[in-house]
């Protein structure tokens, strides 16, 4: 069992064409047909949104995707139209609101690592390869790959996992060329981002593009680089041969597993509610990621 242990019900605008309620972002569709994402505060952790919210969490994570939407905009155009409010709705939807153009999405999660851990240790461990492709011996959980790589997955249905597939299947799906495209994006994406993020102290382990095409031309869509998409680490911690610390969710992982918490990832009960100063803790990590990344202060 995963998932929502109660989805929420979508806000009701008028104007707006409710699409969508996705683990953490909201969809809805404008009168002109754009596409408007609402970034929630809600949280999932060991495949559950957990029963409490993250208090700026939404806002933070639309602010981070725009800022990389802006540092990327010389390698790959964005769907992003604008950040204003639509008519109507709720005053908290600011800043957490996107307007974008509606595409049509190419059905890949176009994943980039430059580390090796997750399901893509699991593969490796099993035949030295990730999405087919052979790596060297000697790799272990958070060692740094030669080179990033391109391990496309299919979306799975809610609650299952993303299944990672062959350069050759995506090229099978979505015809060579536009696979050629896809893995071309996104690892100079990723590279750009790595070298960033690295610069400030926190290594992108790895991260999941969606694209989508405006006619003919590829769009980056949905959110980038933030910590829902994405494996931050903590440079100063990595430490290869051991599960990395992660940027954002550690503190919510390490109480959920403690005794403490009272409750058993393995049992099909839902978590239970997070201590205010996990919230608290957990609250000032994003706006770390969101300050250190960016060099901004968030405010
Ligand atoms: P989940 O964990 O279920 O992915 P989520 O909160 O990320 O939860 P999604 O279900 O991913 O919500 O909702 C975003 C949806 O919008 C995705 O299906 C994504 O492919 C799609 N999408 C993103 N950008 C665009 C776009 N510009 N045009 C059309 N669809 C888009
Ligand atoms: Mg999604």
């Amino acid at each position: 069992m995963s998932g929502f242990v109660e989805k929420p019900e979508p806000v009701e605008v008028p104007g707006l064409e409710h699409l969508h309620t996705g683990k953490v972002r909201d969809l809805y569709r404008n009168e002109k047909g754009d596409l408007v994402m609402v970034a929630s505060d809600r949280m999932s952790a060991f495949d559950w949104v957990l029963p409490t919210e993250i208090p700026d969490k939404g806002r933070v994570l639309t602010q981070l995707s725009l800022w990389w939407f802006d540092q990327l905009a010389d390698l790959v155009p964005n769907h992003v139209l604008s950040t204003e409010l639509p008519e109507g709705a709720p005053a908290d939807w600011a800043g957490r609101t996107l307007i974008c153009r509606p595409l049509r999405m190419v059905p890949v999660e176009c994943v980039a690592r430059g580390y090796l851990t997750g399901s893509g240790l699991l593969e490796y461990q099993e035949d030295r390869t990730v999405c087919g492709l052979a790596l060297p011996e000697g790799l272990t959980d958070g060692s740094e790959l030669p080179l990033p790589i391109f391990t496309p997955a299919t979306k799975a249905a809610v609650g299952e996992h993303d299944e990672n597939v062959s350069y050759e299947d995506v090229a099978h799906r979505v015809g060579a060329e536009t696979a050629a495209r896809l893995r071309q994006a996104t690892l100079a994406v990723y590279g750009r981002a790595r070298d960033t993020a690295r610069a400030r102290g926190i290594i992108l382990a790895d991260t999941k593009f969606e694209f989508g095409f405006d006619g003919e031309e590829l769009v980056l869509a949905d959110e980038v680089l933030t910590p829902d998409s994405s494996r931050f680490w903590p440079a100063a911690e990595w430490q290869p041969g051991r599960p990395q610390p992660s940027f954002d969710k550690q503190f919510i992982r390490d109480w959920l597993v403690s005794p403490a918490s009272g409750w058993d990832r393995h049992s099909e009960l839902p978590p239970p509610p997070l201590p205010a100063e996990v919230v608290e803790q957990t609250r000032a990590k994003y706006i770390e990621a969101y300050e250190r990344l960016t060099g901004l202060s968030w405010s």
